[in-house]
């Protein structure tokens, strides 16, 4: 018999074969072949100076600047990690194409980059629309799956434009400081803290970290409820203190460092 999953949004026991596969960012915001950074390496590539040599050669060739930066990646950083994109299955197939008219709405902000002059003008209905979305998008998360969030009936009630629980979410917009030499690496993520738990999920544009505590105020972020401010304005990057990507991003650095040791004892 198929094993029955619980859809995150319903909540109702399905079938592995009435589970929708969808994708977490959505596809068309940068999922559709997803690579893992090799973090450790690009370090030590860093250090002794063969990434500048790797990329200097490939400028000698007649490349540009971007291209050969992005020849180094693509063949000596990049692991294919999903190669067709990320996908989970946690949502029935009637929530996932529920949460699509939401989906269609974050497509337009990111589109427009999160551009204030562009959001301002959106209708009440479709910034609510973006916000679930991105709510929305954290259920799929593996790093969620033990969570029990409060905001499941804000996304399931297409007219309830209010959500007061416990979780926030904060946004930056991505620029040369969230990403290691400019390369976007579009990963999932969680942090503990004593105050509670941030999760991180990003695409193309943007960084996402939804919470259950305030943020801590040496971090600029917006709130994602900030789009239905008339005096929106967005923040880009994420400055000096690297702020809760830094983090994520320095967590996973450790974790494959860790995974290449733990390779080497039993491969020496
Ligand atoms: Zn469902």
């Amino acid at each position: 018999m198929d094993e029955m999953h619980k859809c995150r949004l319903c909540g109702k026991q399905f079938p592995e074969s009435e589970m929708s596969e969808e994708h977490y960012p959505a596809h068309c915001v940068g999922n559709d072949d997803i690579i893992q950074l090799n973090i450790v390496k690009a370090m030590d590539d860093l250090m002794s100076g063969h990434a500048r040599q790797a990329i200097v050669s490939g400028m000698k060739k007649g490349l540009s600047y971007e291209d050969a930066a992005g020849a180094y990646f693509d063949n000596e950083l990049a692991k294919d990690l999903y190669p067709k994109g990320r996908t989970a299955r946690t949502l029935c197939r009637e929530c996932n194409t529920f949460l699509g008219k939401y989906d269609s709405a974050y497509l337009r902000f990111y589109n427009a980059n999160g551009d204030p002059a562009i959001v301002r003008g959106y209708q009440e209905r479709t910034k609510i629309q973006i916000i679930k979305s991105i709510y929305a998008k954290f259920l799929s998360l593996p790093e969620t799956q033990d969570e029990n969030f409060d905001f499941i009936e804000f996304i399931k009630d297409e007219s309830m434009s209010v959500y007061s629980g416990e979780w926030r979410l904060y946004f930056v917009k991505r620029d040369f400081s969230t990403d290691l030499m400019g390369l976007a690496d579009i990963g999932t993520g969680k942090l503990d803290f004593e105050e509670g738990v941030v999760y991180e999920l990003s695409d193309d544009r943007f960084i996402f970290n939804l919470m259950n505590f305030e943020k801590h105020s040496c971090y600029e972020m917006n709130s994602i409820f900030d789009i239905l401010n008339r005096n929106y304005s967005l923040i880009v990057g994420v400055g000096e203190n690297g702020g809760y990507h830094g983090q994520v991003m320095l967590t996973d650095l450790f974790r494959q460092m860790q995974e290449q040791d733990e390779r080497r004892e039993f491969f020496p």
